[in-house]
C-alpha cells in the first residue's frame, strides 16, 4: 500500500432520485465495482465511503448518504441534504417520470440546501438504450441551463460510474 501523501479532503456526497432508478447500484459499483440484479431497497438510508486520488497529492473521501426514493422516507431527505457538501440526482433513462422527480429534486436542493453544494444529474441504465425514454440532449441541455455536472450511467456496465463521482471530487473546492 503507498503511504497517504499531500492532503485528504472530506466531502458528505447524497443520492437522490425516485425510487428504483439505480441509487444503491451506483454506489455499489462507485464503492465495491459490484452489481446485483435483485437488490433489495434501501430502507431509510445506508452509508457508506470512498475514497479517490485525483493526484499525487490530493486525495478525495466521499462520505456517501444513499437514501431511500420512496414517498414515505421523503421527509428523512432534508436530513440528509442539509449538511451535504455534494448531491447526485439520479433518474431513469426508460422512465419519463424519473426526469420530473430529478428536477424537482434539484429545485429543492437549489432553495434548501447549501448555497455550494455541487450537484450532478446522472441519467442511469444507459445500457437498456432499446427502451430510451429521455433524450440525451434534452437531459443535457437542461442540465447546462441549471448548473449541473451531467453524466449517462450505467451501473450494470460500469459505464461513466467513475467518471461520475471523480468529475463531482474536481468541481469540489479544493485549496491548491
Ligand atoms: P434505487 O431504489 O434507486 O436505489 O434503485 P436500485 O439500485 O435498488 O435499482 C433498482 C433496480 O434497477 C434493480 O433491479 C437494479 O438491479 C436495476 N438497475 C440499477 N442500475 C441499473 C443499470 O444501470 N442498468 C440496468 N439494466 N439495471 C439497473
Amino acid at each position: 500500500q503507498t503511504p497517504q501523501t499531500g492532503r485528504l479532503y472530506q466531502f458528505k456526497l447524497v443520492l437522490l432520485g425516485e425510487s428504483a432508478v439505480g441509487k444503491s447500484s451506483l454506489v455499489l459499483r462507485f464503492v465495491k465495482d459490484q452489481f446485483d440484479d435483485y437488490r433489495e431497497s434501501t430502507i431509510g438510508a445506508a452509508f457508506l465511503t470512498q475514497t479517490i486520488g485525483l493526484d499525487n497529492n490530493t486525495t478525495v473521501k466521499f462520505e456517501i448518504w444513499d437514501t431511500a426514493g420512496q414517498e414515505r422516507y421523503k421527509s428523512l431527505a432534508p436530513m440528509y441534504y442539509r449538511n451535504a457538501n455534494c448531491a447526485v440526482v439520479v433518474y431513469d433513462i426508460t422512465q419519463a417520470s424519473s426526469l420530473e422527480k430529478a428536477k424537482s429534486w434539484v429545485k429543492e436542493l437549489q432553495r434548501q440546501a447549501d448555497p455550494n453544494i455541487v450537484i450532478a444529474l446522472a441519467g442511469n441504465k444507459s445500457d437498456l438504450s432499446a427502451r430510451r425514454v429521455i433524450d440525451t440532449e434534452e437531459a443535457k441541455a437542461y442540465a447546462d441551463d441549471t448548473g449541473l455536472l451531467f453524466f449517462e450511467t450505467s451501473a450494470k456496465t460500469a459505464t461513466n460510474v467513475n467518471e461520475l463521482f471523480t468529475s463531482i471530487a474536481r468541481k469540489m473546492p479544493l485549496d491548491q
